[in-house]
């Protein structure tokens, strides 16, 4: 305080500096921690606290200060958006070449995505205890890549009511060599009604996706 009061004692005029070169002149209330000139009332640094009409002042902060401070606030927030941007496009513009690389050369990763499907075929003509078919089924295998989202269209079970709709599952994902992204579990509840086939994973992941494959392929390099 003793600073301040010796501070403003020196300058105890506002020294906002106005449109037209001169500065305000009306008497000081504080002085700003950042450019160290005096400010009056009116230019001193100000908020409007959130969802309220109450104002609250920084004793120690002007106006033009905090101006080019939420300039620069906003500045990096745009930077960041677009840097964001840029890894999006980038990672889509270079997937391809990472898939066709990793389809290539690390066959050695893939897992299988095997499953047996299990049909109940009621119960049997001399007995009442069901009866079950099993059928094989040997999907593409794949190599793990890390969990990432699907759009599928989900149908119900007729026995659970309700309409089919669009539905959204994070699940782990595979790449098959074929070059394909394929959900590792197939089995899966939601998959086995619908087919994954009519599953797609949902734009937007693609830097998420390139970061995830890029360690993969490394062994092999
Ligand atoms: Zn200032
Ligand atoms: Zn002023």
């Amino acid at each position: 305080m003793g600073v301040w009061s010796a501070a403003v004692a020196n300058s105890p005029f506002c020294e906002y500096e106005l449109r037209d070169a001169t500065t305000c002149g009306i008497a000081a209330i504080g002085r700003c921690r950042t450019c160290e000139q005096a400010f009056c009332a009116t230019h001193q640094a100000r908020d409007i606290a959130r969802g309220s009409s109450a104002i609250k002042t920084y004793v120690d902060w002007c106006i033009t200060c905090q101006g080019r401070h939420n300039d620069e606030v906003r500045d990096a927030a745009t930077k960041a958006d677009y840097e964001s941007a840029r890894r999006l496009e980038d990672a889509t513009a270079n997937l391809p070449a990472l898939v066709s690389a990793l389809t290539r050369t690390a066959a050695a990763l893939v897992k299988p995505r095997d499953w047996t499907e299990t049909i109940s075929k009621g119960p049997g003509f001399f007995s009442p205890k069901l009866r079950y078919t099993y059928i094989a089924h040997d999907e593409e295998p794949a190599i793990p890549v890390g969990d990432f989202t699907w759009r599928y269209w989900f149908v119900p079970h007729p026995r659970d009511g309700g309409s089919a709709e669009w539905k959204f599952a994070t699940v782990m994902t595979g790449l098959t060599l074929s070059g394909n992204f394929v959900p590792m579990d197939v089995q899966e509840p939601a998959w086995r009604r619908t087919g994954f086939e009519a599953a797609y994973l949902i734009p937007g992941q693609e830097a998420a996706l390139y970061e995830a494959l890029e360690p993969l392929l490394q062994p092999f390099a």
